[in-house]
């Protein structure tokens, strides 16, 4: 079996995709208590240690994965700073009242996509698996419902608009403890989510870049990375309903698309091939193997350093599935690697060996002709071996006869996340239905008539109109007012022109263009605060930087948080030369290049302009220059 490269047909696949945006808020407090939404870096002040136990919804339905994980007795490690977090976040307090800040941006932004607001807001708890709610469950609440977004004249509905808490972020994983660290946990999240009627990978995008400008237009989101987190419903004919979590760049949406549509119908596939093999699923069967010792002397690292520590090699035989696991299903998504994930999540192993990748590793020809026979496979079978504590193993190849079986069946339901490449990887399982009930601690709020009716007339521009004003008033064209309008600093580049007179075409150009091409250069712009943007300008308008120092400036400043623009410009050597300095540097010049003014008089100052600029660009003003060379070349004319 070969994988063709064709364009796909997503309406003949029957694609469709339903987008859930998630973006925190910009506000002063978390969503449930009055600490700061902010992350800290240093090393935490708090740790403490948790069983993860699973959460019995009302209906008595406990996750699989959670309850599998509490079997395993997971450990969870939170860690955090007096200043990020208090006992709400370590779910030793009740919460307190909903955040009325938070509330009103999510009413914002839900009258400007023509939502109905609830006329009461209840929280509720969402039950969550991982240990990354302290409470083993996540508090939201939706406060509209029924939006519409017109994207080139197709209506696409808006489901409903929540508000939420936003999880704590992982920190590792050592055996069987995961650190996380709760300084995130409870910031204020806005969740947008759409009805499944996108049709195509560039609708997606067009859709999510629609919302996020009117996300963004309140003026009130965070921004930077980890700031937005789009996940997709996507499913075809034919195949199943897969969430992909955490996509968070919205130009890999049409990519994370694209490659699903293709990995699902790469499975169809295998599924097909499977049937026209003839297996069936009593044929893959739960006979593990101990294979240990067909390794004894093995040159394999990964499994020679596993027996060393008297651990043991399981293999399991999968009948006729030779071939298929190394297939490649979408770019770097194979199932054999959908396998190996399984038995990460499921067996805590590092990962498995099949023989569709063999000999390889280390691991001989001689050692797998052993293999086969001690399984007693055929070269039409594949056999999968793992290295590893007993337990694991089992628990590993459990999952791979798992995840086989599911083979002959097609795509099976689960969660994905999105990896930065745009592939996917298996997250967990698609948890059940029934995972929210009511929140008891936090009474619920009333949404009068009158407050929305305020609300409306207060309402921020909208994008559309937006884009009109900044080209009227800051006199720039349609493509750089497009540009300052969809980037992160839109509200900066107003607050910088009025308070620093720089020309607003430079800064325009500046918070756009050379974020962007310094962002391409791998530096971490977004570590550059807007504090520090709007003094760099400040330096500039005064005429103590000059303008071709910005980027030098700013990528100086992503690599030192807590220093100023002073600073930079000393450590950096960017002292702007005085009046007096330049004028001696020209006269320097022209003495140091006098044939070149003999001969072409006022023709030398191109040249001249070149040699000076080049010497001491960022230290001098060009206007300065050239106006003083100029001067002097009047002297020879
Ligand atoms: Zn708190």
């Amino acid at each position: 079996m070969e994988r063709k490269n064709l364009k796909i047909d997503y309406s003949q696949v029957g694609l469709k995709v339903g987008l859930e945006i998630h973006q925190q808020l910009n506000t002063r407090h978390k969503l449930f208590c009055k600490c700061k939404p902010e992350l800290f870096k240093d090393e935490p002040e708090i740790t403490f240690l948790r069983r993860l136990r699973p959460t019995q919804s009302e209906l008595g339905q406990i996750d699989p994965a959670a309850y599998f994980e509490f079997q395993k007795g997971t450990k969870i490690l939170y860690e955090a700073d007096e200043e990020t977090s208090c006992l709400v976040e370590m779910d030793e307090e009740p919460p307190h009242s909903l955040n009325m800040e938070a509330v009103e941006i999510a009413l914002m932004i839900a009258l400007m996509l023509n939502a109905k607001p609830v006329d009461e807001i209840h929280v509720m708890r969402k039950t969550v698996i991982d240990g990354s709610n302290t409470t083993g469950f996540q508090r939201t609440c939706i406060v509209a419902l029924n939006g519409e977004l017109d994207i080139k004249g197709k209506k696409i509905p808006i489901q409903h608009i929540a508000v939420e808490e936003d999880a704590a972020r992982i920190m590792g994983r050592e055996g069987s403890t995961v650190r996380y660290r709760i300084d995130r946990l409870g910031f204020p999240l806005i969740e947008v989510t759409t009805g499944p009627v996108i049709y195509s990978p560039k609708e997606a995008e067009e859709v999510a870049f629609a919302i996020g400008r009117i996300l963004r237009a309140t003026g009130k989101v965070k921004r930077g990375l980890g700031t937005i987190r789009q996940d997709l419903n996507i499913s075809i004919k034919q195949g199943a309903l897969i969430e992909v979590k955490g996509v968070q760049e919205l130009e890999l949406l049409p990519v994370v698309i694209e490659n699903e549509v293709r990995r699902q119908l790469g499975l169809l596939k295998i599924k097909d091939e499977l049937q026209s093999r003839g297996v069936r699923e009593e044929d893959i069967r739960e006979e593990f193997v101990d294979v240990t010792d067909v390794f004894k002397e093995t040159k394999c690292k990964v499994i020679r350093k596993a027996v060393e520590k008297g651990n043991k090699v399981l293999a399991v035989k999968l009948p006729k599935f030779a071939g298929l696991l190394k297939f490649e299903l979408a770019p770097s998504m194979r199932l054999g690697k959908e396998m190996a994930d399984r038995a990460k999540f499921w067996g805590r192993v590092g990962g498995i060996f099949h023989t569709d990748e063999l000999p390889a590793y280390g691991i001989t020809e001689e050692e797998v002709r052993r293999l086969r026979l001690a399984v007693k496979a055929e070269e039409s079978d594949a056999i999968v071996f793992v290295a590893d504590a007993k337990e694991n193993a089992i628990d590993a190849l459990k999952a791979v006869v798992e995840r086989a079986r599911e083979a002959l069946r097609g795509v099976p339901e689960e969660t994905r996340a999105a990896n930065p490449d745009g592939s996917t990887r298996y997250m967990r399982p698609r948890p059940g239905a029934a995972r929210m009930y009511p929140e008891t601690d936090v009474p619920p709020i009333q949404i009068s008539q009158d407050y929305i009716k305020e609300l409306k007339s207060k309402l921020p521009e909208l994008p559309e109109q937006k884009l009109e004003r900044l080209m009227k008033d800051y006199g720039l064209n349609r493509k750089l007012a497009s540009q300052v309008l969809d980037s992160e600093y839109c509200e900066l580049f107003e607050e910088i022109v009025k308070e620093t007179g720089v020309t607003s075409t430079l800064v325009a150009a500046t918070l756009t263009e050379t974020m962007k091409a310094l962002k391409r250069d791998g530096i971490e712009v977004w570590r550059v605060s807007d504090e520090r943007l709007l003094e760099l300008f400040k330096f500039v308008g005064a005429g103590k930087l000059a303008k071709e120092a910005i980027p030098d400036v700013i990528t100086w400043l992503s690599k030192n948080e807590d220093k100023n623009v002073e600073d930079a410009i000393k450590s950096l050597g960017l002292s702007m030369l005085s009046e007096e300095e330049i004028r001696r540097i020209v006269r320097e010049t022209v003495e140091k290049n006098m044939e070149l003014v003999k001969q072409r008089g006022k023709g030398a100052f191109g040249p001249l302009m070149g040699i000076i600029m080049r010497n001491y660009r960022g230290k001098v003003d060009a206007e300065k220059v050239s106006k003083l060379l100029k001067e002097h070349l009047e002297n020879f004319a």
